[in-house]
């Protein structure tokens, strides 16, 4: 029996990282497949998705910065190692048969559209998967972010976060076997605890926003379209707990 979605439209941020597989750097074309997989498995329920996929994997401006050099710079670079990121999970995409469009903060119209609000909700509204490369455009911001404002612009119901792990624990359960993972937990917890969720300014965005958070494995093979359809494995970061 198909289980209906409980979301219509979610942005779904991937960071650079979960790209890399098991490799120390660079983009494993078998876990860009599979992601790609999950995401087919969303829109086939009839769930509107949208994706912005971070850089770590290839380049982070603060490392850089970290050795004398220029953080704007730095940042530009890490911008572009999103839109590098952007283009292999449209390939990927594509291949399944998913209709797909790659939307840049920064203009190279010979590798990709550039952003705009309206251009994303028209590819939206055609029923194509929208990759928001660049992050914000900005340095001194971060994916985290860009996510944030993209699910805001696009009118998201909710942002998801994948992520190493199922949700957010008290401590790293990769370090502390009793860590406990929250069911449910609001923004202002999440900042006021300092959990290591989103920067600040996301948390932030998508609190002024109302637009819920649900941090899950992207690793799980399944575990996106489980949590669509209201079950799985996820921490939801809401504006108020249910009383
Ligand atoms: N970046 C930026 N502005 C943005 C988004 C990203 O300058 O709006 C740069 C920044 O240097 C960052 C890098 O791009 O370190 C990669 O993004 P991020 O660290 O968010 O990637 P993730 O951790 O999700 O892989």
């Amino acid at each position: 029996m198909t289980v209906a979605p409980i979301y219509r439209r979610v942005l779904l941020k991937v960071s650079g990282e979960s790209l890399m597989g098991k490799q120390g750097f660079g983009i494993d074309v078998e876990v860009a497949d599979r992601i790609a997989g999950d995401i087919k498995d969303a829109t086939d329920m009839g769930v509107q998705v949208a994706v912005v996929i971070g850089g770590g994997n290839i380049f982070r401006g603060v490392a850089v910065a970290s050795k004398g050099g220029d953080r704007v710079t730095g940042d530009h670079m890490g911008m572009l190692a999103t839109v590098i990121n952007s283009l292999a999970l449209r390939t990927s995409l594509v291949k399944k048969g998913v209709d797909a469009v790659v939307l840049s903060a920064i203009a190279m119209p010979q590798l990709c559209e550039s952003f705009s609000q309206r251009k994303a909700m028209w590819n939206i509204e055609q029923g194509r998967v929208v990759i928001f490369a660049g992050g914000t455009g900005n340095p001194y911001f971060t994916t985290d972010s860009a996510a944030a404002l993209r699910a805001a612009e696009i009118g998201a119901d909710a942002l998801f976060k994948g992520t190493q792990v199922d949700g957010i624990y008290s401590a790293d359960p990769k370090r502390v076997p009793d860590a406990e993972r929250f069911p449910v937990i609001t923004h202002d917890e999440v900042l006021a605890r300092g959990l290591s969720v989103m920067d600040v300014a996301a948390i932030a965005l998508t609190r002024e926003n109302h637009i819920p958070i649900v941090v899950f494995s992207i690793h799980e093979r399944g575990g996106f379209r489980q949590i669509l359809q209201g079950g799985g494995h996820a921490t939801l970061v809401t504006e108020k707990m249910a009383s």
